[in-house]
């Protein structure tokens, strides 16, 4: 049982915390927001993930999870002390470690035994580094020689299965540079042996590299498909078909290979701009990083040129309906969620916005302005003249779709996530407007004792029309140019 300290009760923090108290280690959780860790004290979650409030309430109720905002006590009664405080972009794209290096110093400032220091937050690399250094002058300054570690345990956890992710992680990297950080972190994490989840030892150089290096991987992917899907909308193609297939094959997998409006969050698009940006100050930029940037500002850009066309090519004056706030279903968090940014650029156009989200409203509310929530997805669509499925919460997977019909002013929808069939929307009687769907018909027989009939029956039987953006079996670009 190792006594630890966590530094931050965010997503990461408290989800670390009450996991290793779950591991049974006395974990106390330590936020410089008081209110936050006053919710925590009343039993409360301060915000949505799923099944962790069960975690943290066992935890609690068996005494090896506690809650604080006093720093210097926390402190002293941990060996351990994690630190899972916010990594946020700075102006230029780089991380802003202004909370990391804050952390580190009252750590520095308040330790009277050995500490093993833990960075779970996302860093650059060299921070650990920094840390050390840190620590070192604030001691020297305190006049105090006592030992210390400094070591790198990234996190992979995804918001929405984020106790699930900490359970059961696809491997756990450990980035030291002493032989007794590595054996108290081994220890910390034993009960993975149990179920052989790789664990990778490593300099704590290559941990930071290892978080910065899969997320932007990761990025990459989605920018990928996101490059594949806009093809197919100029060639007729449809990249949910495309994905597919490509993901069968085991060399390039199937998950992150899902066309929509780009990439959101808190983490894809901080952790690329940091990589681009401390990349380029080490003097090996990466280019392929860089242009999956490029590409997911483009795509984002692309749900609004969707939303323009799909309304007849003006926004002004339009009632727009949006299911879907937070950045990915099962989660409350709208930071740099791709339907914040539509609906201010939507907004900027002129349009009215009525919008739903099953839990991410409240939060939702604090970054937008003018914008009318409703109750659920029937009630946003009332009277819109199009209807925006930003994110895909199952519940908007089985919408009534002849009640929305007759709520909506025009029957428009642009389903940045590809959730709908688009044959079965137009069959419904929709406008519809996928990401990459652009299929034509498949009737290209070439047996001209043929073609007469076999027309006349695919057009009886409603096939060899298009669906998705490109038009009466024509892909985009032909017409453009016809
Ligand atoms: P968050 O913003 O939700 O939480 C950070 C918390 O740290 C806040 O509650 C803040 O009040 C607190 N804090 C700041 N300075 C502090 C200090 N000196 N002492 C104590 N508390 C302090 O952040 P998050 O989403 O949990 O992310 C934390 C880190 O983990 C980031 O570096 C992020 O990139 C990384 N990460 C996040 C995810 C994710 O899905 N959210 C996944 C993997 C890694």
């Amino acid at each position: 049982m190792e006594k630890i300290a966590v530094l931050g009760t965010g997503y990461v923090g408290l989800v670390t915390g009450a996991g290793l108290a779950d591991f049974g280690n006395e974990v106390t959780c330590v936020d410089l927001d008081a209110a936050k860790i006053e919710v925590l004290k009343s039993g409360k979650i301060p915000f949505y993930e799923f099944s962790l409030g069960e975690v943290v309430q066992r935890n609690v109720h068996e005494g090896r999870l506690s809650f604080t905002s006093d720093l210097p006590s926390a402190i002293k009664g941990a060996r351990t002390i994690f630190i899972a405080v916010g990594t946020p972009p700075g102006a230029g794209g780089e991380a802003d470690l202004s909370q990391v290096f804050s952390a580190a110093r009252t750590i520095a400032e308040q330790m009277t035994s050995y500490k093993l220091i833990v960075q779970k937050s996302t860093v650059p690399v060299g921070t650990g580094e920094k840390v050390l250094r840190l620590v070192e002058k604030v001691l020297a300054e305190r006049g105090k020689s006592i030992a210390f570690d400094v070591a790198s345990n990234p996190e992979f956890l995804r918001e929405g299965s984020a106790v699930e992710d900490f359970m059961r992680p696809d491997r756990i990297v450990i980035g030291t540079w002493s032989p007794k950080a590595e054996q108290i972190l081994s220890d910390i994490y034993q009960r993975f042996y149990l179920n052989e989840t790789p664990m990778i030892r490593t300099t704590v150089q290559t941990a930071e590299l290892i978080k910065y290096a899969s997320n932007a991987f990761l990025a990459t992917k989605i920018s990928f498909i996101n490059e594949m899907a806009n093809l197919c909308e100029v060639v007729g193609g449809d990249v949910k078909v495309v994905a597919r297939a490509m993901g069968l094959d085991g060399r390039i997998g199937r998950k992150f290979l899902h066309a929509g409006p780009g990439y959101g969050g808190s983490c894809f698009p901080k952790d690329t701009l940091a990589l681009a940006s401390f990349s380029r100050k080490a003097g090996s930029p990466s280019k392929i990083v860089e242009a999956a940037i490029e590409v997911n500002k483009r795509q984002r850009r692309r749900m609004l040129d969707k939303v323009r066309d799909v309304v007849g090519g003006s926004l002004s004056g339009k009632q727009i309906a949006v299911l879907g706030l937070s950045f990915k279903p099962q989660t409350d968090d709208v930071r740099d969620s791709v339907a914040i940014d539509l609906i201010k650029a939507m907004q900027k156009e002129g349009a009215r916005i009525r919008a739903f989200d099953p839990v991410a409203m409240e939060r939702a509310a604090a970054e937008l302005k003018n914008v009318q929530f409703a109750e659920d997805s029937y009630s946003a669509a009332e009277g819109a003249d199009a209807l925006v499925i930003a994110t895909e919460w199952n519940e908007f997977r089985t919408l009534d779709l002849g009640k929305l019909l007759k709520l909506m002013r025009s029957p428009a929808v642009v389903d940045c996530r590809n959730i709908y069939d688009p044959a079965v929307m137009e069959q419904a009687g929709f406008r519809y407007m996928g990401v990459g769907r652009s299929q034509y018909s498949p009737d290209r027989s070439h047996d001209p004792a043929n073609s007469k009939s076999s027309k006349a029956s695919a057009k009886k039987k409603g096939s060899g029309k298009r669906v998705g953006a490109a038009s009466n079996g024509v892909p985009a670009a032909a017409r453009k140019k016809a």
